[in-house]
């Protein structure tokens, strides 16, 4: 990796659009960062934005728990997590752990694309900072 920070990307099927065009917007800043995904918005936000993603299983096959493993090992170092609050989801309960370890580890967790927006605000300005 470069200087940028550890970040986690994951987008629920509806909003999986809303990733990968955030992801093409901010290609440049994230292409100086660490990036994991769950598997299918990995796929789609490398091949979209041709950035190095490493993929680990798709959310409802345990990616999501994954994550949360990454989290509680102190190895990321905020979530972005585009939610859909209007489908039932068979991994529910997942999601809420991912949610939890987030708050637990007190790491910077953005569901929806607004404070997407504003965390990695945050870590342009950080990365601005440090050079
Ligand atoms: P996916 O998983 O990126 O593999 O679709 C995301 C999720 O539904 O948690």
């Amino acid at each position: 990796m470069a200087n940028g920070p550890r970040l986690a990307l994951i987008a629920h099927d509806q909003k999986k659009d809303d990733l990968v065009a955030f992801a093409v917007k901010h290609a440049d800043f994230l292409s100086a960062c660490d990036l994991v995904a769950t598997g299918t918005t990995g796929q789609r936000v490398a091949d979209a934005s041709g950035l190095a993603v490493r993929r680990l299983k798709s959310g409802p096959l345990g990616g999501d728990q994954q994550i949360g493993a990454l989290i509680a090992e102190a190895r990321i170092d905020a979530v972005i997590f585009l939610v859909d609050p209007l489908t039932p989801l068979p991994h529910d309960v997942d999601v809420k752990a991912l949610m939890r370890l987030a708050i637990v580890y007190d790491i910077p967790l953005a569901l929806n694309l607004a404070t997407a927006e504003i965390v990695l605000g945050h870590f342009v300005a950080g990365l601005r900072e440090g050079e």
